[in-house]
Parts: C-alpha cells; structure tokens; sequence
C-alpha cells in the first residue's frame, strides 16, 4: 500500500536543525510516520496519496516538545507543603506518597500526560520511584497511560533502597530491597523497552537521588543499564543540602559522587544540576552527560538557579523538564521555554543569558539529546519522525509580535491547532483527540481525594 501523505502549509517553521534553518512561510510534507520534506513556499502540486492537506496561515510549526523529567504520580498530590525547600517538602510528601496503588498511578499519569500533551509535548518522561510493596503493576499502568494518550515516551524506572534506618530520607516502608529494585528495573527493560529507530516506549534505569539510594544501587543500576543498552537517569546536584548529605558521607560533592559509581558518560541525564561548579560542569562537558533543567521547580522549591548558558558553552547536552507537579503544579512544558529563559537571566550572565532560539532548542533537540534520540526526533529534517506541534499564533495573545519564535517564547502560552507524534494527530483545536480530558479531570480528583484519605488515617 501506498504511504498517506500529511501536507502542512502557508505556516513559519523553526526547524531547530543545526543550522537553526527558519522558514516566514514554508511546508513541511509527512509520509507515514515520518519527514519527507520541509521547505520554503507551497508543498509541490504532484505529491500522490495526500490524505489531508493543512493551511497552517498565522501558525509556527516547530518539532514537538520533549519533557526530560517528570514524577506522574504527584499529579496527585499538587498544591501541598507550598512553601518547603525541597528536604522539608520530602519529608511532608513521602508518607502520603509511599500509599499510591496502581488505579492511582493510573489516573495520575493520565492526567500529567494530558496536560502535556495539550501543550505541545510529543516525547513525554516519567522518573518513577515509588514502588510500595502490594501496590500492583505501576510500570504498566502508567506506559498504558502513555499509549492511550498517543505520545512517545520513555519510563525511567527509579528505585529507593536507603531508608530513615539507613541514614536517607524516606520512610523505611517506601523503600524497596537493593536486589529487589535491579530485579524488578531489569524485568520492566525486558517486558517494555524497544530500541527501534521509531520506538514509542523506552525504558531507562534511574535510581532515585544520592539521598534515597544506597551506593550498591547506583554501581549496580549502573552496570544493568549498560548490560541491557538503556539509559540512565536520576537527580543531581539539585540542593545546597544534597552537596552537604555527599560531602558528609561520602567524603565528596555529588558530582565526583556520581563520577566514581559509574554515573557519568553519554548515555547518563541527570534532573536539576543547579550547584554546579567549573570543575562540575566541565566533567559532564568531557563525559557528554547530559542535564535536565526544571526552572520552575528549582523556583518553587528554592532550590536556586542551574547555570545553564555556562553549561552550553562547555558543550554539555541539556533539556527542558517539568518536574513533578506537586512542585510545579501547572505541570506544562511550554511555559518552561519562557521560564528558562527568565530565570537565566536572573542568574550570573543577566541580559546575555539565553535567546527565544536558545529556550526553543532546549525544549525540543536539547530534550531528544538527552534522552538519547537525537538522531529521531528533535528537529524537523527530511527522514526524521515525524512529531511536530503547529502553534496558533494569529490571535490577540501574539498578533502583535512580528516574530513568530519570540511570539512562540516570550508570549503567553499558545494554544495547538495541530500535534502530530509518529505521524499521528494527537491534538487538534487544542482537543486530546485519544483521551477524554473531562473523565481525566474527574478521575484524577477522586483519586487524589482517595490518596489524601489513606494517608490521613495513618
Ligand atoms: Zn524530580
């Protein structure tokens, strides 16, 4: 059979390609699951097969976005101990999050992916790491969630094994057996991970953080992810308290800390790095490992500022994360291009910090970077897959800026006539075109409720 053609025209695109090619008014053909052309002007007239064709007047086309960090299940749990540093918030969350089941982590991820997916996220992420004994099929439940939802998208299957009796933060009940936690990683890699060019469900290996994990976990989670071909992931650097938990027990920063269980190279992405030093940055430079940058979390929590424009300079890889939404309730990755792009300036470089073509990069070829799938997606380019977003533009919310990246960044958040994953439409009009939005909201409230009600009675 034939491949069906997409045609998108009459639309600016901002390729994002290494280049940063930009097109006033271009097309962009899509046959099956993938580009085929993108360009200037109208598509060619003679293209066979083409099943829908797209004026894409007053719109911005750009690659879909990629969420690099992310905890589902806090949907949950948004809006509580608001005015915590990140340890306290830890603390005042753990016990209600350590009693989630798999209906919970169900509804949770449905409604953190809607809510992305809505806004122009095309590869999304889960880091999960609450796995309570008895508490079902988690890992499933929420790449159920993802398929049906229509996004691509990549589990990092965390762990905790160091709890209070062990000197880390969580409960001891929250916390999984080392044995246990690789066990169960290595049987999720084998059941869900696929490595195929146009793959829509990965898995990678992410013990939770410094605090919360023993050093076995780190060397061995290390060892599992590399045995397997899969990546690694986990939190780093986020905290003045986290560099002082190293520094005490292990006679080092975190940075070092990682460095010396295995946890530095190309195939490693680690959430936050916002203290950081020179010597810090230049070892993810030289071992390409790679950041997941969460300004408004790092805002909400105050956690401080990640020096990302420094890091773009040494060369290292970085993407744009939500974090979980119990610290970033509005849990929307388009909104991060412009506080990335704030918060920056706020740090050492002021003015200078990061551009519109900077932030847009980060949320799209920084993101594929990171999670190891620049060759596929990432940037719109002939033979890539084709997960693009097409931003209505032409209203009173960005009418008035002539430019459309900056419209795109500085603006208000701009609503998705059209997002395509695989080729696929996943939004359109602003609609989930998979997933009903209203029975989400519904189900997410009752669950909560269910959730706060659990851990009340204890
Ligand atoms: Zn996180």
């Amino acid at each position: 059979m034939a491949v069906e053609r997409i045609v998108i025209e009459n639309c600016a695109i901002a390729t994002v390609d290494g280049g940063d090619t930009e097109y006033a008014s271009g097309h962009v053909v899509v046959a099956g699951n993938r580009i085929e052309s993108v360009g200037p002007g109208r598509a060619p007239d003679d293209l066979e097969n083409v099943v829908r064709r797209i004026d894409g007047t007053g719109h911005l086309a750009t690659p879909g976005l990629v969420n690099t960090h992310h905890h589902f299940y806090q949907w949950i749990t948004r809006g509580l101990a608001t005015d915590h540093n990140l340890f306290n918030w830890l603390v005042a969350l753990y016990p209600t999050w350590a009693r989630i089941d798999e209906k919970m982590a169900y509804s949770a991820a449905q409604g953190s992916l809607a809510m992305m997916a809505r806004g122009g996220v095309t590869t999304a992420m889960d880091h999960h790491y609450v796995y309570p004994r008895g508490s079902g099929d988690l890992s499933g439940a929420i790449i159920r969630a993802a398929r049906e939802t229509g996004v691509r998208f990549t589990l990092a299957r965390g762990s905790m094994d160091r709890g209070k009796s062990d000197g880390g933060l969580p409960p001891d009940f929250a916390v999984e057996t080392l044995d246990g936690a690789l066990a169960a990683t290595e049987a999720t890699i084998d059941e869900h991970h696929d490595a195929s060019f146009d793959a829509m469900t990965q898995i990678a290996v992410a013990p939770c953080s410094p605090f919360s994990v023993s050093t076995d976990l780190l060397r061995q989670g290390a060892e599992l992810a590399r045995r397997k071909g899969v990546r690694l992931h986990t939190h780093g650097s986020e905290t003045v308290e986290e560099e002082q938990f190293c520094k005490e027990l292990f006679g080092m920063g975190p940075t070092d800390y990682f460095e010396s269980t295995g946890w530095l190279g190309e195939d490693v992405w680690m959430a936050h790095c916002v203290h950081m030093n020179d010597s810090d940055i230049a070892a993810f430079a030289r071992t390409r490992t790679g950041v997941a940058h969460c300004p408004s979390s790092n805002a909400r929590l105050a956690a401080g500022i990640a020096r990302v424009p420094d890091m773009l300079a040494a060369g290292v890889p970085v993407g744009l994360g939500v974090d979980g939404t119990a610290s970033n309730e509005s849990g929307e990755l388009h909104t991060e291009l412009r506080n990335a792009l704030l918060i920056n300036r706020l740090g050492a470089h002021r003015e200078a910090a990061l551009n519109a073509r900077q932030a847009l990069r980060l949320g799209t070829y920084g993101g594929a970077q990171v999670l190891g799938r620049a060759a596929q997606i990432g940037s719109l380019e002939p033979g890539k897959l084709a997960d693009l977003v097409l931003w209505k533009l032409d209203t009173l919310a960005h009418a008035s800026i002539a430019d459309p990246v900056t419209a795109l960044v500085f603006g208000a958040a701009a609503p998705v006539t059209l997002s395509l994953v695989n080729g696929r439409p996943v939004v359109e009009d602003g609609r989930l075109l998979h997933v009903d939005e209203d029975a989400i909201a519904r189900s997410t409230r009752e669950e909560a409720q269910r959730l706060a009600g659990i851990a009340g009675r204890d």
